[in-house]
């Protein structure tokens, strides 16, 4: 089983990178969901099918630098891809989350290839 967690704190930005993950051709099993760094902690600690996260950076609760970072204590960058999604003119939050352990990034608007090649790695 090979899953993706989606976390964005925007539903509209969830449905898109749903919609457009199946545009990739990639392989998968399931596309799960959380709208902030809690809850993805919570999904992935009942979950050891997901193999890759792509998350937004802004977001209430808990944001995207801030759950990359707790990530990192427990899952390495082998064992789980973390993939951001950022905005444009939002670059110094992502050197920041990839100093704290991000695998890649993708900048919206994105496209199904580059989505496909940040993730692609993730799950071989
Ligand atoms: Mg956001």
């Amino acid at each position: 089983m090979k899953k993706i967690l989606v976390v964005d704190d925007s539903s509209t930005m969830r449905k898109i990178i749903r919609r457009t993950l199946r545009q990739t051709g990639l392989a998968f099993d399931d596309v799960l969901e959380a709208e902030n760094g809690i809850e993805a902690l919570s999904v992935l600690a009942g979950d050891p099918a997901i193999r890759v996260v792509l998350s937004d950076i802004n977001m209430p609760e808990m944001n995207g630098i801030e759950l990359v970072t707790q990530l990192r204590t427990q899952h390495d960058a082998t064992a789980l891809g973390v993939v951001m999604v950022t905005t444009e003119g939002g670059e110094a939050m992502v050197k920041t989350a990839m100093e704290r352990g991000a695998n890649g990034y993708v900048t919206k608007p994105f496209t199904p290839d580059a989505i496909k090649d940040a993730l692609e790695v993730h799950l071989g």
